[in-house]
């Protein structure tokens, strides 16, 4: 049996750790001087890479060489981190859709800094069991999406693991708890770390773990804490010392130096507040020292709207799994965060019951790893574990119009497969895009790749049968396939999610949907209206043309009239005109549809066949593509 660790790889602290043979317990590994947690920072220093504690000693010293929250730009574009990027002090640039971090004279991607903290882990288990280790399951976010979870794996193979899985950070800590020995169950894990936060509703049956539904926030955790009470402590020493600090040449809130001071300055009075009533701090200046003594009641004031804002994701789960807060049996705390007395008080207050936290938080997540890696090693046979996919995936189809594939909240791994067909005659190149989002229009949601389907043989619009088939593995990366089915010629299309492209926070696309809901169904009716009659003119005007002198004056005069009336329909915003004209156009060619059929032009008819099938909507998978108008 090949070893595999568990690795929490955390936007503040990781870990690594193993399930004992003998107890069949996880435990994590600690480093030579018995440190659990590895802190998630790496600094570029002229004598080399450092990483974990060493690193972040240098944060105040090296603020432009030290990187800390790595986890943040892991498999994100520029424009998605550009707000946050004044609280960072070096420098991230756009680079072909992801970012560079130029750091100490380097320029690094984000999964390369994720993989010097993977690395060092590696290691540590490898000095532990006294043999090389390649294997590690890794866990994630509920809320990463696949270019996020994409750049994981490639830190993982860039620090020479093979990446057996990618898990849920919730799912992996209800294994931790052992959760599955309850018989039947709804569990609600909320888990508040350093930089994201996530909730999460499992079912559990007869040792099987189902998520029913995930929400949270990618940008929310203790960073943001920290941060809230750095800028308190900031005005309160500019109130104080305003005068000191009148003869410095930079100002304080300028001095990337000072800043990170305050910052771990800030982290640490929050901690101590978790365990005391209050607590005092002392910052010295070149010229003066700063004392204040800070108590838990104030702390509470000053990130109580943060801790609220977790709550509406919780709600919005709650809503997506059918339940009511008291129809949860089980809550369970995970992340450094969710040691806030606030925090559990709040969560207590929203499921009405005391949440479990009985394992340390800080570890919960890389124990449940190490359970998923035992399990996958073949140490544990009778789990299966389930998780749901967080949004929408569809292509974009004639007129913008998404058409779904997979459901949010869709059990995975999942897999999908629809039919398509073209729009245009002779069409050879078919564009595929594929999106993530619960919009009805392709332009709200994100775009996550766009391919060609080439190599189909010209037919008219409608004869094509194009099989798009989505396909979800367990680790939740996306694979998307084309085929054209009629002529039996396939063309076989790899599609790599992209990274950062323009994607927008996945709880405000959520949001949005819900905001926008009439308003795009009314946009999306348009289009479907709009294009249903331009393949039945189509088809319509195809029509006359082969039938020549088999159809009299009148009756061409009458369906022409018709045909008129639909282009005219067709260019005013109203869905019932444009399809009781279309239904008119319809019945002006039934005797032409007729004639049709008893001559030889039979091949017309059955892209005729098609349309109609198209626009009556009798067969689900009958919408053209968009794109590939060639
Ligand atoms: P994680 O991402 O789960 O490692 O959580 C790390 C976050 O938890 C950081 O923001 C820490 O400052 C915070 N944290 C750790 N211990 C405590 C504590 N005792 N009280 C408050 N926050 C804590």
């Amino acid at each position: 049996m090949s070893r595999i660790i568990g690795i929490d790889l955390g936007t503040t602290n990781s870990l690594v750790a193993y399930v004992d043979e003998e107890t069949g317990l996880p435990r994590v590994i600690p480093d030579a001087e018995g440190r659990m947690l590895l802190p998630s920072v790496v600094a570029f220093t002229p004598a080399g890479i450092l990483v974990g504690e060493a690193a972040k000693r240098q944060l105040a010293r090296r603020p432009q060489s030290t990187v800390y929250s790595v986890k943040r730009f892991m498999g994100r574009g520029y424009e998605d981190v550009k707000d946050e990027l004044r609280y960072f002090p070096f420098a991230i640039r756009p680079a072909d859709g992801i970012v560079r971090l130029a750091v100490g004279g380097h320029e690094v991607t984000p999964p390369e800094v994720s993989a010097v903290i993977l690395r060092s882990l590696k290691e540590r288990a490898e000095g532990h069991f006294g043999e090389p280790l390649e294997k590690a399951v890794i866990t994630v976010p509920a809320y990463f999406n696949d270019s996020q979870r994409q750049a994981t794996r490639d830190a993982g193979r860039i620090a020479g693991l093979d990446v057996v899985r990618i898990v849920n950070e919730p799912t992996a800590a209800s294994l931790a708890y052992g959760l599955h020995r309850l018989r039947e169950g709804v569990v609600a894990v909320y888990d508040l770390g350093g930089g994201t936060f996530d909730i999460s509703i499992l079912r559990v049956k007869d040792g099987i773990f189902e998520v029913l539904a995930t929400n949270g926030d990618t940008h929310l955790g203790g960073d943001d804490f920290d941060r809230v009470l750095m800028l308190w402590l900031l005005e309160d020493i500019q109130a104080r010392h305003h005068r000191e600090l009148a003869c410095r040449p930079v100002d304080l809130g300028h001095d990337s130096e000072v800043m990170q001071e305050l910052r771990l300055a800030a982290e640490a009075a929050k901690i101590r507040l978790s365990a005391e009533e209050r607590t005092r701090l002392v910052i010295p200046f070149e010229d003066f020292t700063y004392h204040r003594e800070i108590t838990r009641a104030e702390l509470e004031r000053l990130v109580n709207s943060l801790v609220e804002k977790t709550l509406g994701p919780c709600r919005m789960a709650l809503a997506d799994a059918g339940l009511r807060p008291d129809q949860i049996d089980e809550v369970v705390l995970v992340g450094g965060s969710t040691r806030i007395p606030l925090v559990r008080r709040r969560v207590q207050e929203l499921f009405g019951q005391t949440p479990h936290s009985q394992l340390n938080p800080d570890e919960v997540v890389a124990l449940g790893a190490a359970v998923q890696a035992h399990i996958l090693a073949g140490g544990i046979t009778n789990m299966l574990l389930l998780d749901v996919t967080p949004l929408s995936l569809g292509i974009e189809t004639l007129g913008g119009v998404v058409s779904v594939l997979i459901a949010r909240n869709t059990t995975i791994p999942t897999s999908a497969r629809e039919m398509f067909t073209t729009s245009v005659d002779g069409q050879t190149v078919v564009d595929m895009h594929v999106v993530q989002g619960e919009r009805e229009l392709a332009k709200d949601c994100r775009s996550l790749a766009r391919f060609e389907l080439r190599g189909v043989d010209p037919m008219p619009a409608g004869m094509p049968k194009i099989e798009v088939t989505f396909l979800i593995d367990a680790n939740g990366i996306l694979n998307v396939t084309a085929k054209e089915l009629r002529t039996g010629k396939a063309a076989s299309i790899e599609v790599k999610p992209t990274y950062g492209l323009s994607e927008t926070d996945v709880g405000r696309m959520v949001e949005e949907s819900f905001q926008y809901a009439e308003a795009d169904v009314e946009a999306r009716m348009l289009i479907e209206v709009r294009n249903e009659a331009d393949t039945v003119m189509t088809h319509v005007r195809r029509a006359l043309k082969q039938a020549g002198d088999l159809v009299s004056a009148e009756e061409r005069q009458r369906v022409t009239a018709a045909l008129e009336a639909l282009a005219r329909a067709r260019e005013t915003s109203e869905p019932d005109l444009i399809r009781e004209t279309t239904t008119e156009l319809n019945r002006a060619t039934e005797h032409l549809a007729e004639v049709m059929m008893d001559t030889a032009l039979r091949q017309a008819l059955g892209s005729q066949r098609a349309a109609e099938i198209m626009a009556g909507g009798v067969e689900r998978g009958e919408h053209p593509p968009a794109q590939g108008n060639q």
